[in-house]
């Protein structure tokens, strides 16, 4: 931690800091400017009443921490990436990037078992869909709940892709872990650490999409919420944040990649198409994303866009995604995946 004194204050102020600091079981280092005094205070900040409460003291003018608030998923923890088994097949996190792919919501079996061999064609390993929809309104399709895991399951199944979608609820956790490979965390969850809890008490691996208005360092911690609560198979999924800019549904934040490559060992997910809204983009974000490094991607695709009960304009159709994973081959070799 590092403490700045207001200029020109007493020393009795000064040695008062001093002594709390002391209390609280930090070293203090002294270093005298010249109308300034700042404080190195050394010591473990987990296992230490934590200084940040002195920024209220009147002769206090700001305290910074040094250390890092989340442990579990920091690199500091974990200098190798962590490789996450699914049915003991799909490796994530390794030299293989995953495709994700299938529709925004499970509409019904035809549409999903077509979906699922034609993603599978053209080299998925995974399938997503939702069940339970999070819709800004309540009079839109909020989805097919259980019996759209159970069509979910049979489409695993018929293809032996795994399955990825999300659980809006506490209430729906036991039920969705027992369909899903890999249970997902919403944007307009990220933060119900309820919901983190108990999704990470199923030992499922959870894919954390990142909140719409949330920091990384917020992200962070909130994939420490699954951490910390035993589950080590965590994917962090940047799916767009929101901006000023309208252009798009949301801005996909590539700069997250560098970022939580540097700051975390866990997987890293890139959803282009909450990202942008629009299929046409979908494509040009996929290759960022993997030449920036992503471990997998998550990609809506319909076979009918136009008649779609959600994201109609961000899915791409199925001609679409087999061009795309095409496309993406020499951005993959490039970077030495696969
Ligand atoms: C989705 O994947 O269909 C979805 C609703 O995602 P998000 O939580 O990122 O909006
Ligand atoms: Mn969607």
């Amino acid at each position: 931690m590092i403490i700045v004194l207001r200029p020109n204050i007493s020393k009795e102020e000064e040695d008062c800091v001093l002594k709390e600091i002391e209390l609280r079981g930090y070293k203090p280092h002294v270093m005298r400017g010249v109308s300034r005094v700042v404080i190195g205070a050394v010591g473990d900040e987990q296992s230490h009443q934590s200084l940040v409460t002195l920024a209220s003291w009147k002769q206090v003018e700001s305290v910074t921490r040094i250390q890092k608030r989340y442990k579990l998923v920091s690199r500091e923890a974990q200098e190798k990436n962590t490789v996450i088994t699914i049915n003991d097949q799909v490796k994530i996190g390794d030299k293989k990037v995953h495709l994700m792919a299938g529709p925004c919501s499970v509409e019904n079996e035809k549409q999903l078992m077509h979906i699922a061999e034609n993603v599978k064609k053209n080299g998925a390993t995974i399938l997503r869909g939702g069940a339970f929809k999070p819709r800004t309104s309540p009079y839109d399709f909020q989805g097919l709940g259980e019996n759209g895991l159970k069509l979910l399951a049979k489409a695993r199944e018929a293809t032996g892709l795994a399955i990825v979608t999300e659980c809006l609820s506490e209430d729906h956790v036991e039920m969705v872990a027992e369909y899903a490979d890999i249970i997902q965390i919403g944007t307009r969850n990220a933060q119900n650490f309820q919901l983190l809890i108990a999704a990470s008490h199923t030992g499922k691996p959870i894919l954390l999409k990142r909140g719409a208005s949330m920091r990384i360092e917020e992200w962070l911690l909130a994939g420490e919420y699954i951490l910390s609560n035993g589950n080590p198979n965590l994917l962090f999924c940047e799916r767009g944040i929101r901006t000023f800019e309208t252009y798009t549904r949301n801005t996909l934040d590539l700069t997250s990649i560098p970022i939580l490559k540097q700051e975390t060992h866990c997987p890293i997910v890139i959803d282009p198409s909450q990202g942008c809204g629009s299929a046409k983009l979908v494509e040009s974000l996929c290759i960022g994303a993997v030449s920036m490094g992503a471990d997998a991607l998550l990609i809506e695709v319909h076979p009918d866009p136009a008649h779609a009960l959600s994201d109609g304009p961000q899915q791409v159709t199925l001609e679409d995604f087999a061009k795309l994973t095409k496309d993406l081959k020499p951005f993959l070799d490039a970077v030495g995946r696969e």
